[in-house]
């Protein structure tokens, strides 16, 4: 059996795009709905692929397929390819399954040579129509098939339009065209050493090979590496008989969208040309008119366009992106595929078309990408200045929003800024617990080193504060104030600006605009929280955060980090004090200078949460965090608690760890010094009490012990927190219900979840670091060499960013199974960074996890992720 290559238009359909490429599927589609479109047919991706193995090389078989399309195509249409009386000539475009900017774009007018012109001239009484076709075909063919650079041709054009005087190509006449045409062949001939061909079969030759190798072209193989696209799809071809919009005024050519592609609106928006060929829409040598124009100008074109827009609208049932040609009053489209549209844009046509009754909620919920939510959430640059701002770098896009502001060095001087009303940026080499007031005060947060989940990160998406993280190209200097990096110094008090959305750093101050909440966002985010069946919970360390988390529909804490609250000018002396204090009796006088602040922070939270749910996490990360580096700090330091210098930086010394992430952090803390948190317990159970008093609330406490990987351990820990409540309790003569859980954290925990579970109340995954102890790889230090497991293809995706389902995921999925084995009432979520996450969060509803937190901007895309996966499973 003889393989087939070739498709005509009629032969085709929609579904079959992955052979006939989106755009020749969707042109047979509309063929076979009756829909004007220009005969022709496609050569399919296999045919590309055939293409590669052979060499490069047409073979025999396909060009007998082709001739008899072309005759099929004579047939129906009573005119001859190339003819010397009424020529017909194709139009040759690529056709990629995934429609992919970088490939070979489109040859008009194939089959023209010295005497079809002669036919077209007569056939269509128009000589100066012909001749201006033909010198557009020598010069697309010869660009976009043969590679002669496109400015020869202008250049030739420019003069003899300077010889006219004139300024347009209209004003050309067919004498000067047919100047132009021999000109055009003579660059032909000095630019490849032969004819320019005139047998209309090699000119398909070449260009058919053009478009193949076209898929392989630089620019092409970088979009698909960037966009995950499969080498193997090759590109399809489409050859269709020409229509003219450049035959005169009663002709022309346009693009449009069935509905507007920036904000959604349902209005066609467009442009047209008359009396132009597609390119000349693109090349912007004249100015397209306003596609409502059309209206006065071909009344009776526009409304058959404007019903054909809203019929393949309906059959798509998606909003459509168009083109078409208007050839001496009569319409045909030449394209139709679904539009790329704003993330505004798709909201407001998701939301519309449920309301017009064109697709259900499920279908308007996976319409959305959920990252693209961010676009919505957070201001973003105004996209005119953008497109003149100078790029100084790109980092990571950590933490998404747009800010500006003077750049600035140390915490210290972003506050000292904003003291002075002074918008800053603040930029470290990378950021530690100690910034953090700055990075309150500050606009944005620019780090050279770090990835996605490094501190600036973290906090960031945390305050849902603009941060690009781990921007390698530049060299922050810290002590002489400088930025530095190719070609660019950037000093302190210098303006710029952060895209966290993109990673872009650029110069200057750019505008930004503000997001819309309601609507229909609101209404589509009503949809969302009807279909989806995963709890989403938020991040939140501060009443604020909580506040803009409660905003963005999040259904309670999952996670309060209390080691921020500790950083605060009031606080940090006392944690000091805290640390160093060499008795127990000491170390619990600071303890109780610090109870007040810690059970006023959980009032505070307690009471803006209401009725929902709060999980607070107890004292995590390793307590030299909290002491200072500097000399001139240190010394301070020490004259503060009155000891000397050496006597600090001893203990500062003794504090040290050659590995501190494994180090004496966590629960950890709590085996050495039990009163921590005890103190933290306290807190939390007399703030519940307070609130529970003054509110109607019911307040369940969530205490969690992080870094657990033995029962015993949680247990002995339990046991102090447990002893300390009580003591409350009896003190105040009151109680309260609460429970304590754990993070899980580290492998063992997972393995040995069914004993641990015995102790606690709720699991929370906490996949940084369980995906750091898992991989052993630093979650600060990784992205120094992720890069190059991307590049070689080992991991697509750093681990830290997307969760690593297969290892990672199925400790995961031991952990409940063990720990419901055990606990059938354990509750279970996670609260790492990949809870706001959608490929993550997708994998937390299947393997039936209970919720997920995540920081409070991610909470709408969370939302829309665990909705889109609970639509997936009812539409498959
Ligand atoms: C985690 O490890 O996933 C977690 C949530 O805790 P942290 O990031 O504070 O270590
Ligand atoms: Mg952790």
């Amino acid at each position: 059996m003889t393989e087939k290559y070739v498709y005509s238009f009629k032969e085709g359909n929609k579904d079959m795009r992955s052979l006939l490429g989106g755009k020749g599927a969707n042109l047979a589609e509309m063929t076979n709905m009756d829909i004007p479109v220009p005969t022709g047919f496609t050569i399919t991706t296999e045919a590309c692929n055939k293409f590669y193995q052979e060499d490069e090389k047409l073979w025999d078989g396909l060009f007998e397929e082709i001739k008899s399309h072309i005759e099929e195509t004579e047939k129906e249409l009573n005119k001859k390819f190339s003819d010397e009386e009424n020529p017909l000539l194709f139009s040759v475009r690529s056709g990629a399954v995934i429609s992919m900017p970088g490939m070979m774009d489109t040859i008009l007018n194939l089959g023209l040579n010295d005497k079809s012109v002669i036919g077209l001239a007569k056939s269509t009484n128009n000589e100066r129509f012909a001749y201006d076709s033909y010198r557009r075909f020598i010069q697309m063919f010869s660009d976009v098939a043969r590679e002669i650079p496109k400015v020869l041709f202008e250049n030739e054009l420019d003069k003899i339009k300077e010889e006219k005087n004139v300024t347009d190509d209209t004003d050309l006449d067919s004498e000067d065209l047919k100047k132009i045409v021999e000109k055009f062949k003579k660059i032909y001939k000095e630019e490849m050493g032969e004819d320019f061909p005139q047998d209309p079969i090699d000119q398909l030759r070449y260009a058919i090979e053009a478009v193949f190798r076209s898929w392989n072209n630089p620019r092409a193989k970088i979009y698909r590496q960037l966009n995950g696209i499969d080498d193997k799809l090759g590109t399809a071809v489409n050859i269709q008989s020409m229509v003219f919009g450049n035959m005169g005024n009663t002709s022309g050519t346009g693009v449009a969208f069935s509905r507007n592609p920036a904000t959604g609106e349902n209005k066609l928006f467009g442009e047209f040309l008359m009396n132009a060929q597609g390119e000349d829409v693109v090349a912007g040598i004249r100015t397209p008119q306003p596609i409502s124009q059309l209206q006065d100008v071909m009344p009776e074109v526009y409304k058959q366009f404007h019903s054909i827009t809203k019929r393949l609208e309906e059959h798509y049932r998606d909003m459509q992106d168009l083109e078409f040609t208007i050839e001496n009053s009569k319409l045909y489209l030449l394209q139709t595929r679904n539009g790329k549209r704003t993330a505004i844009s798709a909201l407001n046509v998701a939301v519309d078309q449920v309301n017009e009754g064109l697709i259900s909620k499920e279908e308007a919920i996976l319409r959305i990408e959920p990252n693209s939510l961010n676009q919505l959430l957070h201001p973003t640059f105004d996209q005119k200045e953008l497109e003149n701002a100078e790029v100084i770098t790109k980092g990571l896009a950590a933490s998404p929003g747009a800010a500006s502001g003077h750049v600035y060095f140390s915490a210290e001087d972003c506050k000292t800024a904003a003291s002075k009303g002074i918008k800053s940026i603040i930029v470290r080499q990378e950021t530690s617990p100690e910034d953090i007031e700055g990075m309150i005060k500050a606009e944005g947060i620019l780090t050279a080193r770090g990835g996605m989940t490094s501190h600036a990160a973290v906090v960031a998406r945390g305050m849902g504060a603009c941060c690009v993280a781990g921007a390698s190209e530049i060299r922050v200097d810290e002590e002489n104030k400088v930025i530095r990096g190719k070609n660019i110094e950037i000093k302190e008090g210098d303006l710029i600006s952060l895209d966290g959305s993109t990673g872009y750093v650029y110069k200057g101050e750019i505008s930004k605009v503000s997001p819309e909440l309601t609507g229909n966002f609101a209404q589509f985010m009503q949809w969302v929280d009807e279909i989806k069946r995963l709890g989403v919970k938020t991040n939140a360390d501060t009443p604020k955060d909580a506040h803009q988390a409660k905003e963005f529909g999040a259904e309670g804490i999952g996670l309060t980090r209390t080691e921020h609250m500790f950083f605060n000018e009031e606080r940090i002396p006392i944690v000091r004090q805290m640390i160093l204090s060499n008795t127990t009796e000491r170390r619990q006088k600071a303890l109780d200078k610090l109870r007040p602040f810690q059970e006023e922070d959980f009032y505070n939270i307690y009471k803006e949460m209401g009725d929902l749910s709060v999980t607070i996490r107890l004292l995590d990360p390793p307590l030299h965090e909290f002491l200072p580096k500097e000399k001139h700090d240190i010394e301070e330091l020490a004259k503060e608690m009155d000891l000397t210098y050496d006597e600090v930086n001893d203990i500062i010394l003794e504090l040290h760890e050659v590995n501190p992430m494994l180090g004496h952090r966590g629960c950890r803390l709590a085996v050495t010094y039990p009163e921590i948190y005890r103190m933290q317990a306290r807190a939390i159970i007399s703030a519940a009490l307070k609130v529970k008093e003054e509110t109607s609330h019911e307040i369940v406490p969530q205490i969690m012990i992080p870094l657990v990987g033995e029962k015993r351990e949680l247990k002995y820990v339990k046991d102090q927190i447990i002893e300390e409540i009580n003591q409350v309790f009896e003190e105040t003569n009151q109680k309260l219900e609460y429970q304590i859980g754990t993070m899980i954290e580290i492998p063992r925990a997972c393995l040995m979840a069914d004993e641990i579970a015995e102790e606690a109340d709720f699991f929370s995954f906490g996949t940084n670091d369980l995906t750091q102890m898992s991989f052993g790889f630093s979650r600060d230090d990784a992205g120094k060499f992720l890069s190059e497991y991307k590049e070689n293809k080992i991991y697509s995706r750093s681990p830290f960013e997307r969760l690593d389902q297969e290892g990672v995921g199925q400790l995961i999925k031991i952990a409940i199974e063990r720990g419901k084995s055990s606990n059938p009432d354990l509750h279970v979520g996670i609260c790492g960074e990949h809870g706001g996450d959608p490929e993550s969060v997708e994998f937390c509803h299947r393997i039936g996890l209970d919720y997920v937190s995540c920081s409070p901007y991610r909470v709408p895309i969370a939302r829309l992720a665990a909705a889109q996966a609970a639509a997936r499973e009812k539409l498959k």
